[in-house]
């Protein structure tokens, strides 16, 4: 049993009680059902708690409530008055970011001490996320376009927010998958039903209670926790749904298109990756080999645009499959809750018996493990779902292990010879999320930036977000964008407006 407990005894009264309830209409109910279901921390297995189970009857209260808000005070409110609450609710998430981490660390594993690339300490990525779009409420507007009609007639667009948002999310990382979505729907002046992934509820769930405390209008952001199969089918085929806006896997995507076109919704869609990180020769090994390393097993590897097929120049590759092993051997793994831990479990037992399945794989593939290669089993993390950091070599590109998304913290090293050759390695993929490249060659740098066929390529970095920078995937990694003003576009109309002054 391990002996780490909560540092912080804020988050216990959110956890303690009954089950954790949905949030529709500005109400917190029961699911209609009555039935729960346990919300488990991966890296004691224990359960945390009990969440509602939401259904298809949930979906339609919710939906409707998010209906009669959009057409409602949320629609009459000014943009100077949304923007305040906005502004209020990134205020909020700052004053209670410690607890948000606290829960991410119990119910999805996330380390507590980890910080994402690029922030300050003590500082809030994600409510720079809610300013960041706060400040584009008052600046959304249509233009006048000149016409050759021969009458004096006036013709300008109008932006108008798209209605009801469905936002369906994953568990990697709970309070940003919420905020990604919370927050340019809000800026848009749509409302929304949101329905976390049933791995990870808790933090989005007191989201809600935060909003509900900065004076969110009722029924704006309503939560609703259950099965993908059950509540976000069901959301994804609501007729009363405007749009959906999809983090997750690429199969549910492709359930969530289908369902989609019974009222022809709009759908984004925020998909699965395989990328491609290119070490050249003449990169620096000191920043590029803990730079691909962490590209990879951030967050135990559970992140979408990991960097898992790490293309090393041949010269090199030996150099750097001994030195990535070796930092792969020296990462801290342990409980979330451990200041001192750098990676976590995987987020579920379905998640590590998936992970361990690829190892099986890379095996009778022919791989061998550098490093790790297995579950760790020792005492005190046999009882939850940890897999070493894993580095494979000895591999090729028809292998199952390197065209498949694993998320898991899985790295597969192969050599390359020429640039030519490994832009074409690199983009033989469905996927098309991101790439990266570590060279000192300037000219490289930009041929490849230009020629990796996905939505973000990184130079000799990884993973650098910025809520002004926007991220999203080429091919089957996803239709549209989250961040920047490309994201405010996912959830507005487009109306132009002919006025004959004649
Ligand atoms: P998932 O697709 O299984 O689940 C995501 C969400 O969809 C959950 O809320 C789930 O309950 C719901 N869902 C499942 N089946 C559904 C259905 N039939 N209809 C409607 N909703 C359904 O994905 P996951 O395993 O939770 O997350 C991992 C995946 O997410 C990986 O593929 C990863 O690459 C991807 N991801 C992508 C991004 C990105 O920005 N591109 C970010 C994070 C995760």
């Amino acid at each position: 049993m391990s002996t780490l407990t909560p540092p912080d005894a804020v988050a216990l009264p959110f956890l303690g009680g009954g089950p954790r309830r949905l949030l529709i209409g500005g109400e917190w109910n029961e699911a209609a059902s009555g039935r729960t279901f346990p919300s488990i921390n991966p890296s004691t297995g224990e359960t945390l708690t009990e969440l509602a189970e939401g259904g298809a009857e949930d979906v339609n209260r919710a939906v409707a409530a998010a209906r009669a808000a959009f057409e409602g005070p949320w629609r009459r409110m000014l943009p100077s008055e949304r923007q305040d609450l906005i502004w209020a609710f990134a205020d909020a998430v700052t004053a209670h970011q410690e607890e948000l981490k606290l829960l991410e660390a119990l119910d999805m594993g996330a380390p507590i001490g980890r910080r994402r690339p690029g922030t300050k300490p003590g500082s809030s990525w994600e409510a720079g996320v809610l300013r960041y779009f706060a400040g584009w409420v008052t600046k959304i507007h249509g233009e006048t376009i000149p016409n050759s009609i021969p009458r004096q007639v006036l013709s300008y667009t109008l932006k108008e927010p798209i209605g009801v948002v469905a936002a369906i999310v994953p568990w990697n990382r709970p309070v940003s998958n919420a905020i990604w979505k919370i927050a340019p729907v809000l800026a848009a002046g749509c409302t929304m039903v949101l329905k976390p992934a049933e791995e990870a509820s808790l933090a989005a769930l007191r989201l809600g209670e935060l909003l509900t405390e900065v004076g969110i209008p009722p029924g704006v952001v309503n939560i609703v926790t259950g099965p993908g199969e059950t509540a976000g089918a069901a959301l994804s085929a609501h007729p009363d749904v405007d749009k959906v806006a999809f983090t997750g896997s690429t199969t549910t995507g492709q359930h969530i298109v289908r369902a989609a076109a019974g009222n022809l919704k709009r759908v984004s869609l925020e998909l699965g990756g395989k990328s491609p990180d290119v070490v050249f020769a003449d990169a620096d090994l000191d920043r590029a080999v803990p730079g691909a390393a962490m590209a990879v097993f951030t967050n135990s590897g559970q992140i979408c645009c990991a960097g898992t097929r790490i293309f090393v120049e041949r010269s090199i590759h030996d150099e750097f499959v001994e030195r990535i092993a070796t930092f792969a051997a020296n990462l801290q793994v342990g409980n979330s809750l451990d200041p001192k831990t750098r990676i976590g479990p995987l987020v579920s037992a379905e998640q590590l018996e998936r992970v361990v399945g690829y190892l099986d794989l890379s095996r009778e593939e022919g791989a061998r493990a550098a490093a790790g290669g297995a579950r760790i089993e020792t005492d005190d993390l046999a009882r939850g779902y940890f897999v070493a950091p894993t580095v494979l070599t000895d591999m090729h590109d028809e292998m199952r292990v390197v065209r498949e998304e694993i998320f898991g913290p899985v790295a597969c090293v192969l050599p390359f010879d020429s640039i030519e050759e490994v832009t074409a390695r690199s983009n033989d993929t469905e996927f098309g999320l991101a790439g990266g490249v570590w060279t000192r060659d300037i000219g490289k740098a930009h041929r490849m930036a230009r020629d990796l066929r996905a939505g973000t390529v990184w130079v000799n970095n990884f993973n650098l977000m910025d809520p002004a920078v926007p991220f999203g995937g080429y091919k089957a990694s996803g239709w549209g964008r989250e961040m920047g003003h490309q994201a405010l576009d996912e959830y507005l109309n487009v109306k132009s407006v002919w006025i004959d002054t004649a």
